[in-house]
């Protein structure tokens, strides 16, 4: 038996069959820019695997040695790859500078952090194992670009018509460009250490030869656009690092400019902390103490059990323990079931977090059911749960040796669900008008109802209402959300680059719904 069949043996074990062997063809058959980064979402639709069950495949494979798992800062403006680890832990700059994209921006997990599988070398040895010699398509290919982005079939043969020139050119080596320079934006650009000169050729054609130097170093200084005439060009480059550089010279027009902006869902760190396997598999080691990385949007549910004093009172202890422990399991499969992940049990009360509200909504609607059946199994209710829900900013932490989430929007989620009556889901507007989650509303056919209520501890966000016979209370926040908008900068002469763009989006009115085996005042 080799040792990648040895290895395939355990995998099989812990995520069955069908998704260890989709693995093994993979790893068997693919060609090699196929088992380079793998993105799990992609790997998912083209294998027929669900994606939970491929990113699954994936965690237990890379913690078995068959794959290596990498986590990637990603410019959102042109899609490249600003710096690769092994581990979220090197993640550790307030800001992210592409010089592409002559742009700056702070890192958050959900839209600028990828994570990747790579197969491993004792495994399957490929071409991207050894970048260096990977040319210059293929490296742009591979090891440039990110799984954001949706690179065209003809991809090769695309670079090759926005390249006016290029040259591989070794450690410490010179090179010297003649070209004929189109009026036309230019890029001179180097994918291995993103070194970037932008180049303005515009006005009068010229038959003098103009000449431009082009040093190819680690410090990543941005450069001013340099203006240049149509007409004969001669480039001096100097690489100075001691790596192999690509330097190219590109044209900024449409086609590249479609190539940057073709984007596909990646599998982001956010998504990955919210998954159970992988907080099962990477329980401690995930963030360093003193770090703190940005999430743009998280949902989070809590629950808790009504009455358990009175339970335990009622049942003995040793019941109410059986049934609790039944209870956090039934709980526990339905929040993994959903893409989430729980975080932490406080007592008899769960905290859990989903990438998307409508993931937490669906997974307290079977909470609710799952907890309906136990009962009527027992033939009591003894099991009622409360349910919050809410959706906003958070900061991902490590707090007491796991991996944690600290901010407004925990305190918000954890006092929702206090205001929550028994079998009651209350979410806040963040979630219910959050599109998808509206959508799963209306197929289930609940109705939920508005009500404005004040929450303990939550300063300045609260509008006070008149207390109608029903209770409508709404309780009213504003919230200023960063979303990293792409925007490409008009005048079609100027490179491709990004910025943030501040949204502010009004939110958060908490609402309930109904169970359905009680009546409320309203009905
Ligand atoms: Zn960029």
């Amino acid at each position: 038996m080799s040792e990648a069949e040895s290895l395939f043996a355990p995998l099989r074990q812990a995520v069955g069959a069908e998704a260890a062997g989709a693995l093994e063809r993979l790893v068997r058959e693919g060609e090699d820019h196929e088992l380079n980064r793998i993105s799990a979402l992609d790997f998912a639709a083209r294998s027929g695997l669900g994606e939970e069950a491929a990113i699954a495949a994936f965690l237990h494979a890379a913690r078995l040695g068959l794959f290596e798992m990498s986590w990637n800062v990603l410019c959102p403006g042109c899609g490249g790859v600003l710096g690769a680890s092994a581990t979220l832990k090197s993640v550790d700059r307030a800001e992210y500078n592409c010089a592409l994209c002559a742009a700056g921006y702070e890192p958050t997990l959900d839209e600028m952090v990828e994570v990747t599988f790579t197969v491993s070398q004792r495994v399957r040895r490929i071409a991207a194992h050894d970048p260096n010699a990977l040319p210059m398509a293929e490296y742009a290919r591979q090891v440039f670009w990110s799984s954001g982005v949706d690179l065209p079939e003809n991809f090769a043969a695309l670079i090759e018509e926005i390249t006016l020139d290029a040259v591989e050119l070794p450690p410490g080596e010179k090179a010297i460009l003649s070209l004929q320079a189109p009026a036309e934006f230019l890029i001179v650009f180097d994918p291995v250490t993103h070194a970037t000169q932008f180049l303005d050729v515009q006005g009068e054609p010229t038959r003098e030869r103009q000449n431009l130097a082009f040093t190819i170093d680690k410090a990543h200084t941005p450069n001013e656009t340099v203006a240049l005439r149509p007409g004969p060009l001669r480039l001096a480059i100097d690489n100075r690092t001691d790596t192999r550089a690509l330097p190219a010279v590109w044209i900024a027009g449409d086609k590249l400019h479609d190539l940057l902006g073709r984007r596909k869902p990646f599998l982001t760190a956010k998504r990955l902390l919210t998954n159970q396997s992988f907080r099962d598999l990477y329980r401690t080691d995930t963030l360093d103490v003193d770090q703190r990385l940005k999430i743009t949007s998280l949902t989070f549910l809590f629950t808790d059990l009504k009455g358990s004093t009175e339970l335990y009172d009622r049942v003995g202890d040793l019941v109410a323990f059986d049934l609790v422990r039944a209870h956090f399991r039934v709980l526990q499969e339905i929040v993994a079931a959903e893409a989430g992940a729980v975080v932490k049990t406080i007592g008899d009360a769960v905290m859990a977090t989903f990438p998307t509200p409508d993931r937490a909504l669906a997974a307290a609607l079977r909470m609710r059911e799952a907890m309906g059946r136990l009962n009527v199994e027992r033939g009591r209710e003894d099991l009622l749960l409360k349910i919050g829900i809410h959706e906003g900013p958070c900061l991902a932490v490590t707090l007491n040796e796991r991996q944690d989430y600290f901010g407004q929007t925990v305190n918000i989620a954890s006092r929702v669900q206090g205001l929550a009556g028994s079998q009651a889901i209350f979410a806040t507007g963040a979630v219910v008008e959050h599109p998808p989650a509206t959508k799963l509303l209306a197929e289930t056919g609940m109705k939920p109802l508005v009500q404005r209520r004040a929450l303990r501890g939550v300063a300045d966000e609260l509008t006070h209402a008149p207390m109608r016979a029903h209770r409508r209370l709404v309780q009213r926040q504003r919230r200023h959300s960063r979303r990293v908008a792409r925007t490409w900068q008009a005048g079609a002469r100027v490179s491709p680059a990004a910025a943030h763009a501040c949204a502010t989006r009004p939110r958060a009115i908490v609402r309930s719904f109904p169970s359905p085996r009680r009546r409320g005042p309203h009905g």
